[in-house]
Formats: structure tokens, sequence, C-alpha cells
């Protein structure tokens, strides 16, 4: 038997941040970070809801468990009926950890400003712990209400929309093939891939009127994820972050043609066009993104010394679990030198 949950209500398009007036706020807590508090976007959102709303706007990249810890202490202090997480994949996971470790589930909603994660509508949120991100899965992480308003990406810089849209790649690529797959998700990664391939370079050259569309395609692609799980790629995207700092597509973008060809023989990947591998590695180079791990800025001795770090960690990780083709130590050893 297979499954397909859908629990978020999705509001989008133009002027979609109006769903907020409509609901019934009496005290609401924002999450967010200092980038929207100080621009004035934290404070818009604010005004469009009905009660009090207070601002925790301590969000910073990788949320670590002690800013998940402090955002918890406020919860309990304000107990608000509505939880808002406002930014990209780190307001929308710091908000997930505290309801994961908070007593009481407020309403949630997440106003995604970023087209990557698809964290607006999945059960994973990812939190960093002295060097390791630990994935957290829990139906209740699912928001409710998820608000993808394209007014909020007009002024994305350009390698936050190449990092994020090779991450939306990803979660197609790997949605396609992992061990939940389902005609249902693959329809959605594949509508999700075919859009982000075709807009991402237009969206990376200056053109923001297709940044809806790719919105839009983040969000299904996490749909699809969420139900179908996601792979090698990720789990060892996971490993290298915790350890090296460096953003997500970025990594995405250089393990993927090599899981790809690690799962071939596993993997529907025809789904997503006749050379798809060709066409990320284009797109990679397109988006300026990196080729290698030398080329992210990773040092080979410091690589070599964590080889073995990194692939314990990649294995525990519930996304090697769902991976196409069974992993091992030697096979993840393997795709990260390669990717040196
Ligand atoms: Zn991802």
């Amino acid at each position: 038997m297979q499954t397909f949950q859908l629990s978020t209500k999705l509001c989008f398009g133009d002027g979609a941040l109006a769903a907020l007036r409509e609901l019934p706020i009496q005290r609401a807590l924002l999450v967010t970070d200092p980038f929207f508090a100080e621009n004035g976007t934290a404070a818009r959102i604010a005004e469009l809801c009905k009660g009090e709303v207070q601002v925790f706007s301590e969000v910073q990249p990788d949320p670590p468990l002690s800013l998940v810890a402090r955002g918890v202490a406020l919860l309990q202090d304000f107990k608000p009926d509505t939880l808002i997480a406002l930014g990209g994949g780190s307001a929308i996971d710091c908000a997930k950890g505290m309801l994961s470790l908070g007593k009481d589930r407020p309403y949630f909603v997440a106003i995604p400003t970023t087209s990557g994660t698809g964290s607006e509508v999945t059960s994973f949120a990812i939190l960093t712990h002295q060097g390791v991100k630990h994935p957290l899965v829990e139906a209740a992480l699912r928001p409710d209400l998820a608000v993808l308003d394209d007014s909020l990406l007009q002024r994305l810089p350009k390698s936050l929309i190449a990092d994020a849209g090779m991450d939306v790649v990803a979660h197609c690529v790997e949605a396609v093939a992992a061990k939940g797959a389902s005609p249902l998700t693959q329809a959605l990664a594949v509508s999700a891939y075919e859009t982000v391939v075709k807009l991402l370079p237009v969206s990376y050259e200056g053109d923001s009127s297709v940044r809806g569309s790719i919105h839009c395609a983040a969000t299904m692609a996490g749909i699809a994820f969420d139900q179908a799980g996601l792979g090698a790629c990720h789990a060892l995207s996971h490993a290298l972050g915790g350890l090296f700092h460096i953003a997500h597509g970025k990594l995405n973008g250089i393990l993927l043609p090599h899981v790809m060809e690690y799962n071939r023989d596993y993997a529907p990947y025809k789904l997503l066009g006749s050379n798809a591998s060709f066409s990320i590695t284009r797109l990679r180079r397109r988006s300026q993104l990196p080729q290698s791990l030398t080329e992210a800025g990773i040092k080979r001795e410091a690589f070599l010394s964590k080889l073995d770090d990194l692939c314990a960690a990649a294995l525990s990780d519930p996304c090697s679990h769902s991976n196409p083709r069974p992993v091992s130590k030697d096979a993840y050893e393997s795709i990260l030198r390669a990717c040196l």
C-alpha cells in the first residue's frame, strides 16, 4: 500500500500575503532573521495580522540547537496561538525545531522568501549541533498554511537564486527515484524539474517575472520529496554541510551527477528527459555554481582527514534509507572522492 497525504493549505501568487488578514490571531510569534527585521518585511507581516505580534529575529544560517532553545523559551513565555516563520529554510526549520521541542502546538504558518528547501510543506527540518546536521522528521512539523507571495522574491541575490534552485533540482531528482516514489510524487517532481531547469537561468540573469513559477515549483518538489523521501545526494550533502559550512544547494549541485551515476540502473531518471545528468551539469555551469568540492573551497587534506566521519554521518542520515540503490561506506567514499 502507498499513501499520499496533503495537510498544508497553500495560498500562492501575487497578493497571497493577504491570507494573513483572514486568520483569527490573538497572539502570534514571528520567527525570522535580522535581515527581514531590519528591512521592514517583518513589520509588514505583523501589520497584516489581527492580534499582537512578537518578533524573534535571531535566526542564523544552519540554525543551531541553542537558538532553537531560546525560541522554545519564548514560546513558553508568550504562549502564542499562531507561530509564523518568515525567511528561507533556516527560519522555517528553526520554527519547526521550536514546535518539536515545545509543549503546545500553535497554528503554524510558513512564509518562504527563497525558492528552495520546500520546508513550507514538509515534515522535515535540519538542525545543527556541534558540526553535525540532525534531520528531524515529524508529521506535526508540516505547516498548516504556506503563503507563497511573489513580492518577497524581487530582490534575491544571484548566489541565493542559484543555490536554492539547485536544491529544488536535487529534490526533484531524488524524489523521482526514492523508495517511496509513486506516480503522484513523480508527476509533481517531473513538472517542478522541467520548470526549474527552464526558468532558473532566466531568473539568475535578473528577470524576476519568472520567480513566482519557480517558487511554486520549489513547493511542488517539497510535496514530492516529503512523501517519496530523498536519497544519497542529501545524505552526503548534510554530512558535508555540517562539517564544512558550504551552502546546501552548492553541495547538491556537485554531488548530484555522481549520485545519479551510482543509481543509474536503479532509478527511472528517464522521466526527467533524455540526459538529465548533462542538463544538470550545464545548469550548474550557467548558474556559476562550483563544479567540485575543491572549487567550493574545501581543502584536499582537510577533506581526506574527515572522509571516515563524512561516510559515517551520511550512512546514519535518514535520507540514506530511501536511496533507490543500497549504499555502503565504500560507495560513499568513492562518490565523495569523485566530487573532490
Ligand atoms: Zn535539499
